[in-house]
């Protein structure tokens, strides 16, 4: 671990690896099934705000570093870029179940666009989401075994992401909600991640509204983005000891994880990519 790494980060697993630096949830460190990893900008190849391992093609990086950072990432974890699945994300509440294949033969789609969840249960895909301040969840259920990745938006979260997944997943091939279990990616939070008041008014006509997402220091508004996150997940059912959020702000950390706050909006993007071991 680096000596500059704040201890916050201490309740994550922590792999270096090729000058990468990646995290890992700790109640899937015991899990044999499964591989994960949540990126940080160390490690690639991207320079000035993009610095340095940028994921995303759509930020305004040079294409040739962002293809470089992905290679880096996924070798890393002994995955193949070619089955890299990345959810064109538009900060909705659309989810996607990827085809069930043949996972020597068949390539997975490269691209799923219009959605901001990406289910499997089959171990070709390697899916890919990426993020700069909003939470990304990674769910697993062993026993099936299946994965869920979610890039939970504050509009996501207010149009339900979290059991619009769930409910997909469950169409698609059954789960027991208190089988599942779920880690919270850095992300911003109530420390940083001050709001406006129509944002609040848009929050109060949701079924997912509870007042204690939202914080007043000193006349401003804040919004808590992972006790939202957690409160949607134990409502659907999952249960409290089987959620990790490490509580890690990208924007106070925005030296280890991009922040589009916190930058003014030109950065990179960080990701947390997952698949199912053959
Ligand atoms: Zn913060």
């Amino acid at each position: 671990m680096r000596k500059t790494e704040p201890s916050v980060f201490s309740g994550l697993h922590h792999l270096e690896t090729k000058n990468l630096s990646i995290y890992k949830f700790p109640l899937f460190s015991n899990k044999k099934g499964l591989i994960h990893g949540i990126s940080t900008r160390q490690g690639g190849v991207s320079r000035a705000a993009y610095r340095s391992l940028n994921l995303s093609y759509k930020v305004g990086d040079e294409p040739k570093n962002v293809e470089e950072n992905r290679r880096r990432l996924v070798r890393a974890l002994s995955l193949d870029e070619e089955r890299l699945v990345q959810s064109q994300q538009v900060h909705k509440a659309e989810v996607a179940v990827l085809p069930v294949q043949d996972c020597a033969a068949q390539r997975p789609p490269r691209a799923v666009s219009g959605v901001d969840a990406l289910i499997t249960r089959t171990c070709g895909p390697v899916p890919l989401l990426l993020g700069a301040d909003c939470p990304l969840i990674l769910l697993y259920d062993e026993a099936i075994p299946a994965i869920a990745l979610i890039h939970a938006s504050w509009r996501g979260l207010l149009e339900g992401i979290i059991l619009k997944t769930l409910q997909t997943w469950e169409a698609a091939f059954g789960s027991r909600r208190e089988r599942i279990l779920a880690g919270i990616s850095p992300s911003i939070g109530p420390c940083c991640y001050e709001v406006g008041e129509d944002f609040a008014r848009a929050w109060e006509k949701s079924d997912f509204y509870a007042s204690k997402f939202f914080i007043r220091r000193q006349g401003r508004l804040f919004f808590d983005l992972w006790q939202a996150s957690e409160a949607q997940l134990l409502s659907v059912g999952l249960l409290p000891q089987n959620i990790y959020n490490p509580r890690v702000c990208t924007a106070c950390n925005h030296r280890f994880f991009y922040s589009y706050r916190r930058s003014g909006g030109v950065t990179g993007r960080f990701g947390l990519l997952a698949a199912l071991r053959e």
